[in-house]
């Protein structure tokens, strides 16, 4: 059997690294197992995604061939 129990801290890293490179099948089937019982790493996992679409749209804002309109949708509730 393969250990494929990771650490938040082994993960966080799997989840930065995968940015750069293809991770192999068990480093993406531990990440997976570890996603499905962490609380915190989805989370992380989620705000990584987020920055690389921020960073995405970054390098491509050089030369937009049109303006996205940004649509704030700010919900305050009071309870
Ligand atoms: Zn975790």
């Amino acid at each position: 059997m393969i250990p494929l129990r990771r650490t938040c801290k082994e993960v966080t890293a799997l989840v930065i690294a995968r940015e750069d490179q293809t991770l192999p099948f068990r480093e993406r089937l531990a990440l997976r197992l570890h996603m499905a019982i962490c609380a915190a790493c989805p989370k992380f996992e989620r705000q990584v995604l987020t920055m690389r679409n921020a960073m995405h749209q970054w390098r491509n804002y050089q030369e937009p061939p049109n303006k996205p309109e940004l649509a704030a949708q700010k919900t305050t509730s009071s309870s």
